[in-house]
């Protein structure tokens, strides 16, 4: 059979790109890739990089206020989102192009089109050609979810949140997961009054209890007026923006409604099921521990998988593939012991298992405290700070770390190497200690808190 290319890679995100550039540029792979967006995906162009960057903007005016303590004459007009705006746009721009680049400096075909399965090797793009491939890649990402009454009302998603004109004086934020808290603390930083509701008992389904816990006191005290065991019950636009009943009987008038209720994996209308690819209940693509998929010339990787939708793990997932398929050095992406942070403010910082997790499996000693920093504290502000770990009681390794302080994702970064190195407790009290920081609470913890 004579193929036009080696690989075909459906989606220009995280996990596609990384795929097309290893398989092209490290192991001679005639490749192409077609993205009907634009080139990044989500992680790029509306999730990670300009989260943070908001984050970053958002952080600023707390900042300004410790200035003032610390002696700084600092005259604050507040935040003008009409500068932030187009300086995000040209930052987004600039990594766009720079992804399209490393793409084709790595000998990658784009093709700025939507790509559908015909079948097992040959994709159909929008723009009416057909290319047969040896292997296709499936790498669409995901979408944000929009329950009915929320999509009936015409509520934001946070893709809608960098594209907008203005920042509302009011929004209610729906959901408790990574995106409604991340977003309802930005929101919240740069000025706007923040409602935020989750159906749950509390927000962060899935991370350590005592640290959702600390996490949803201070977003509140922060600022965000935070519901939980709340719903919303009717919405409908109205004058000057959306009237929403909730569960509790409350009534009231938002600017704005932002949706943050979780992601479904892009696989709709892609000739997928026809071809044989098993769909899961979520309808996204099952593959095996090589991301392959029913269909043998065809695999997948990133969020459309819907396995840890993380971009560092698509990523991972990418690179994995190119290696085993066109590197003759069969890898598995790793699954376990996978770090990550929540930018809320403060940031959640978290690896390996929760103490909830732990006990259920096995003995364990638990160590934890919480400490009013000594930047904030002199600020007179009364943030606190969580360090925890969680200890088997038998072997003595560290089973997980969890950390609710400013800059927590970089140090949680630093303590997944050690966890992933089977450090034990003894290991981080044989480490000396930086002084002064946050971060030495965690190697200075004498006496679990608890055994479990
Ligand atoms: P999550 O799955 O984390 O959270 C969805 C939230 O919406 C949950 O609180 C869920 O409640 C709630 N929810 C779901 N359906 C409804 C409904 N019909 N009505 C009301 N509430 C509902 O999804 P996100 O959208 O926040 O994020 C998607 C994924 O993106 C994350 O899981 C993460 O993998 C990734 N991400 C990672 C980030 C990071 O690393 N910093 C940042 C942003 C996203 P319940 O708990 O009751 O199910």
């Amino acid at each position: 059979m004579v193929f036009d290319y080696d690989l075909f890679v459906i989606g220009g995100g995280s996990g596609g790109v990384r795929a097309a550039r290893i398989a092209a540029g490290e192991h001679g792979a005639r490749v192409g890739l077609a993205e009907e967006d634009r080139m990044g995906g989500t992680c790029v162009i509306r999730g990670c990089v300009p989260k943070k960057l908001m984050v970053f903007a958002s952080g600023y005016r707390a900042q300004m206020d410790d200035a003032r303590v610390y002696g700084w004459d600092v005259a604050e007009k507040g935040f003008d989102w009409s500068t932030f705006r187009p300086r995000l746009d040209a930052e987004l721009d600039r990594l766009e192009a720079a992804y399209r680049r490393g793409l084709e400096n790595a000998g990658v075909t784009v093709h700025d089109a939507r790509a559908v399965l015909e079948d097992a090797h040959t994709v159909r793009l929008s723009t009416g050609e057909t290319f047969r491939a040896r292997h296709i890649l499936i790498a669409t990402g995901g979408r944000p979810f929009l329950p009915p009454i929320a999509e009936e009302a015409g509520a934001m998603t946070s893709n809608d949140v960098f594209k907008l004109d203005a920042l509302p004086k009011s929004i209610l934020v729906v959901g408790g997961g990574f995106i409604a808290c991340e977003f309802a603390c930005i929101l919240n930083g740069l000025g706007v009054e923040v409602t935020q509701y989750y159906r749950g008992a509390q927000i962060l389904r899935g991370f350590d209890d005592e640290a959702r816990g600390h996490v949803a006191e201070l977003i509140r005290e922060g600022g965000v007026n935070l519901h939980v065991g709340t719903d919303v019950l009717e919405m409908k636009p109205v004058d000057g923006g959306t009237w929403v009943k909730s569960t509790d009987g409350r009534e009231k008038v938002y600017e704005k409604v932002l949706f943050a209720t979780g992601r479904v994996p892009n696989t709709e209308g892609l000739g997928l099921e026809e071809l044989g690819v098993e769909l899961g209940r979520r309808g996204e693509i099952v593959v095996d521990e090589w991301s392959q998929t029913a269909v043998p010339s065809v695999y997948a990787v990133g969020d459309v998988t819907d396995r840890v939708n993380l971009t560092p793990v698509a990523i991972r997932e990418g690179h994995a593939f190119a290696d085993t398929v066109f590197g003759s050095k069969p890898t598995k992406a790793e699954h376990d012991l996978v770090a990550s942070a929540v930018f809320t403010q403060p940031e959640l910082g978290s690896v390996g298992m929760t103490e909830e997790e732990a006990r259920d499996e096995r003995p364990i000693e638990v160590y934890s405290t919480s400490f009013r920093p000594m930047q904030t504290l002199f600020a007179g502000r009364p943030d606190r700070v969580m360090m925890k770990l969680i200890v088997c009681a038998e072997t003595r390794k560290v089973l997980g770390c969890h950390i609710v302080a400013p800059q927590a994702g970089e140090m949680i970064q630093l303590a997944a190497v050690a966890i992933r190195m089977g450090a034990t407790k003894e290991d981080f009290d044989r480490t000396v200690a930086v002084h002064p920081t946050m971060a030495e609470e965690l190697v200075t913890m004498r006496k679990p808190v608890r055994t479990a």
